[in-house]
């Protein structure tokens, strides 16, 4: 894939950048490696002051750095400023937080003082994934750097404009050179990079095939990764729920990002008593939604980033029509230019349509009734995935059963499942394994050091 701008609205090309060669990636690493060697005495009140600068550029900022954000990946102009702000209040979350979280441990021992001390690694790689093209940065670049470390982003082909722009943004709020830097490659070059001595873990947020071929080189390469992969999302009703809140936040849980978030309500799992009002209400509000131009106010959904994207939705929703599924509303690409699907729904799931077992990367929500509890629950856990899954009951003792029998990494209440610093992010099974985000994302690319005085 080139390293593009293509408005996903109108499908035409904005800007063509050429790829960092080998050399301009050797100046790089090598540019990281003596950044780091500096930057890990720094103090936390100085890596928390360019932070907190960081996040004033960008709070300064927000319709320009939006604009750029919906061009590049469709989201819609409203969303894209509310995930610039969000990123901005990432960034003052850990300049605020991170020297509590990575505080000396004292360990009760006989030792006169044993401690764990938590410092930097060195170097870290992000592959990152073009969907929330801020956020996702933010999230890794913020702990990542306030405990010491050196960031390198490879970011998804694209999203290079706002590659370039986060660079800048760090630059420009003061961090030395060398400690947040993009590399403009392609994902046949991160091969090399996982493997070069200086750096020395990697995240990745993105797809399972990625996750797996990054995965693999790190282990060869006996290197700590963290994976943050695709999820298929159980949205679980009974019969106690707020209906009414519950279709309309479960409407927004799906096609929000224009339908293409990890975390977005894919399954919804609905109990028997109240399925017909929900599959009503729900249909009705979906088929209501304004599919257009991201950049104006009114529209609801916007374009998927690909036009393959919208091609694997096609297929997916055009396999289950083909083994008897209902298209309830929706199902079928919108006319003209631009890579726009009309928001579906989907009722009558087999196990052997494709929605059953893979992700849909997109504005299609399926539909599910269950006769109880027991087996809404059974149902949401058959999956490869286990990212998250919100519930929606009023009932103490069906909330407690779910949050335990979930196989999931987030379990979110009567709310729909959203990223927070305050809690850490990520899922089990195929949908990755390391957390974001609070102290445990802090800490992933920490070395733990045990220190045992005599
Ligand atoms: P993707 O195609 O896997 O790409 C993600 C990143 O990985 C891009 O930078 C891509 O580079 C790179 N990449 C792709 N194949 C690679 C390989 N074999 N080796 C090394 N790097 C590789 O995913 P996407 O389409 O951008 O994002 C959508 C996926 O991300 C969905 O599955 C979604 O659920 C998941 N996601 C997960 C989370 C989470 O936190 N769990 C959050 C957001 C998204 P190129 O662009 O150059 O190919």
């Amino acid at each position: 894939m080139s390293i593009a701008t293509v408005n996903p609205a109108t499908g035409r090309t904005e800007e063509v950048f050429e790829p960092h060669d080998d050399k301009e990636v050797e100046a790089r690493l090598s540019a990281a490696a003596a950044a780091f060697a500096e930057y890990r005495a720094t103090s936390f009140a100085e890596r928390a002051r360019w932070m907190v600068s960081a996040a004033e550029l960008l709070e300064g900022e927000i319709p320009a750095i939006a604009r750029v954000l919906t061009t590049e990946m469709g989201k819609t102009f409203a969303s894209a400023k509310g995930e610039v702000a969000k990123s901005a209040a990432g960034l003052r979350w850990y300049a605020e937080h991170a020297e509590a979280l990575l505080a000396d441990e004292p360990v009760p021992s006989a030792a006169a003082d044993s401690r764990v001390l938590w410092r930097p690694m060195g170097p870290v790689l992000a592959v990152m994934p073009w969907n929330f093209p801020m956020w996702q940065v933010m999230r890794f670049a913020a702990p990542a750097l306030m405990a010491g470390n050196v960031g390198l982003l490879k970011h998804a082909s694209n999203v290079p404009q706002t590659a370039l722009l986060i660079e800048d943004v760090f630059r420009r709020a003061g961090f030395p050179s060398g400690v947040f830097q993009t590399l403009l490659i392609g994902s046949d070059k991160v091969r090399a990079v996982i493997e070069d001595e200086r750096v020395r873990a990697v995240t990745l947020t993105g797809s399972e095939g990625a996750g797996r071929s990054v995965a693999e080189t790190a282990g060869r390469a006996l290197k700590k990764s963290v994976l943050e992969l695709g999820g298929s999302d159980p949205f679980i009703v009974l019969p106690s729920a707020d209906l009414d809140r519950a279709v309309s936040v479960g409407v927004q849980a799906r096609v929000q990002n224009n339908g293409q978030s990890c975390i977005a309500a894919k399954r919804f799992i609905v109990h028997g008593d109240v399925y017909d009002a929900f599959e009503d209400g729900f249909v009705s509000t979906t088929a209501g939604l304004v599919v257009g131009d991201p950049m104006e106010p009114a529209t609801g959904v916007g374009p998927l980033a690909l036009d393959s994207g919208r091609a694997e939705v096609r297929a997916q929703v055009e396999d289950a029509r083909a083994k008897g599924a209902s298209i309830l509303c929706g199902g079928e690409a919108v006319e003209g230019p631009g890579y726009f699907y009309r928001p579906t729904v989907v009722s009558g799931i087999t196990a052997s349509m494709r929605v059953a077992t893979e992700e849909v990367f997109g504005p299609v929500a399926l539909l599910y009734r269950v006769d109880d509890t027991a087996g809404a629950l059974a149902l949401a856990n058959d999956t490869a995935f286990g990212l998250g899954a919100s519930v929606w009951t009023q009932d103490p003792g069906e909330q407690r059963l779910l949050i335990e029998g979930l196989d999931v990494g987030m379990v979110f209440v009567n709310a729909m499942v959203a990223s927070t610093p305050e809690l850490p992010f990520g899922g089990t099974k195929h949908s990755g394994y390391g957390r974001e985000l609070a102290d445990l994302g802090i800490r992933e690319f920490c070395e733990a050091r045990s220190v045992w005085v005599a």
